[in-house]
C-alpha cells in the first residue's frame, strides 16, 4: 500500500506517467481469448506454466500463447519463443525447476514476430542472444499494422541480435540445432527449429495442432505458401520426429499430415466456390467438410478460416 503511494506520488510529480500500452501488443487472432486482457501484471494470475520432457535435451512449456521450447544441458539453456512479458517470472522458475542451480540462458531463437511468441524479449533478451530471420528483426523494430490496430515496436533489448535469411545452426547442449526459414507462411519471417540429437521440431506457428492456423496476410503470410511449407516440413524431417506445434498439443508427422491435408482441401474447396462465381458469404455459409468440424473450436472459427483461404486466393 505504502509502496502504491509512493508510486502514485512519483507520477503526480513526473511528466509521461500515464500508462503506455504494451509495445508490439498480439493479435489475440493468435492468443487465446483472454489474452486480450493480459496488460498488468494481475491478468496472469491465474497461468500456470506447464513443463512437459519431449525428448533428448528438449521439454515443452505451455503457458498462454505460443508454446515454448527449452534445451537443457552443460551449455546451458537455449529457449524457442517466450509468450507475453508479464510471464517471464513465471517462465524462467519453471526453467530454473530443470536446472541444477540458475538457468544459464545462452540462445532465444524466434520463430517469428508475432507478440505471443516475442512478448518475453525484452526480459530474456537481457541474458540470452536473440536469434531470428531478418524479416523478425525488421518487424520487431517497426510500427506494425494488424487488422486495423498499430502494434508498436518492441524496446531494443527485445531485438534479434542474430539473423539469417535461409538457415543457421547452432551447436550446442551435444547437439546440432539448426534454425530454418520458410518462407511466405503464416508470415514472412517464420522459422522452424531442429534439434537434430533429441530428434524434436518447434515448428513455430508452421503448424497449429488440432484447430485451424492463423495465417497473417499483413505480415507476409500467404496460405498456398503456407502449405508448401508444410510439405515441405513433412519432406525435410525424419520420420520419427516429435513435433512442438505453435499452438496445440506435442505431435508426431502423421498428425502434421493430417493438417496439410486440411490445408490442401481448404485451399481447393475455396477455389471452386470461386471458379464457380460464389461470394465469400456463401463459401462461409456452405463451410468446412463436416470431418473438419473439430477444428473450429480454436481462435479461428471455420467462417474466419475461409475468410483468410478466400482472401488470399483473391488478393
Ligand atoms: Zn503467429
Amino acid at each position: 500500500m505504502i509502496r502504491t503511494s509512493l508510486f502514485l506520488l512519483a507520477c503526480a510529480l513526473a511528466t509521461g506517467c500515464q500508462k503506455q500500452p504494451a509495445p508490439n501488443d498480439p493479435d489475440p487472432s493468435d492468443s487465446a481469448p483472454s489474452d486480450k486482457h493480459h496488460h498488468g501484471a494481475g491478468a496472469d494470475d491465474d497461468v500456470t506454466i506447464k513443463v512437459t520432457h519431449i525428448a533428448g535435451k528438449v521439454h515443452m512449456l505451455e503457458g498462454r500463447g505460443g508454446n515454448i521450447a527449452v534445451s537443457i544441458g552443460d551449455d546451458g539453456v537455449l529457449m524457442v519463443d517466450d509468450q507475453f512479458e508479464p510471464l517471464a517470472p513465471k517462465i524462467r522458475a519453471a526453467i530454473a525447476d530443470l536446472t541444477e542451480g540458475a538457468p544459464k540462458f545462452a540462445f532465444l531463437v524466434n520463430t517469428h514476430h508475432h507478440g505471443d511468441h516475442t512478448g518475453g524479449n525484452p526480459v530474456f533478451g537481457q541474458d540470452a542472444h536473440i536469434v531470428a530471420h531478418a524479416n523478425v528483426r525488421a518487424r520487431l523494430s517497426t510500427p506494425q499494422q494488424r487488422r486495423g490496430k498499430t502494434i508498436d515496436p518492441l524496446p531494443e533489448a527485445g531485438w534479434p541480435v542474430i539473423t539469417f535469411e535461409d538457415a543457421v545452426s547452432l551447436h550446442f547442449n551435444g547437439e546440432e540445432v539448426r534454425v530454418i526459414h520458410l518462407p511466405t507462411g503464416h508470415t514472412d519471417g517464420d522459422s522452424i527449429v531442429h534439434f537434430t540429437g533429441s530428434g524434436v521440431v518447434h515448428m513455430g506457428d508452421q503448424y497449429f495442432n488440432g484447430r485451424f492456423p492463423v495465417i497473417d496476410l499483413e505480415g507476409g503470410g500467404d496460405v498456398e505458401g503456407y502449405a508448401a511449407n508444410v510439405a515441405r516440413a513433412i519432406e525435410m524431417l525424419p520420420a520419427d520426429s516429435k513435433l512442438i506445434p505453435g499452438h496445440g498439443p506435442a505431435s508426431t508427422l502423421d498428425e502434421l499430415r493430417a493438417f496439410h491435408t486440411m490445408l490442401t482441401d481448404s485451399i481447393e474447396l475455396v477455389r471452386g466456390h470461386i471458379a464457380a462465381g460464389k461470394s465469400l458469404e456463401q463459401i462461409q455459409a456452405a463451410g468446412m467438410p463436416a470431418k473438419y468440424s473439430g477444428l473450429g473450436s480454436g481462435f479461428i472459427d471455420s467462417d474466419r478460416w475461409l475468410g483468410i483461404v478466400h482472401a488470399s486466393l483473391t488478393r
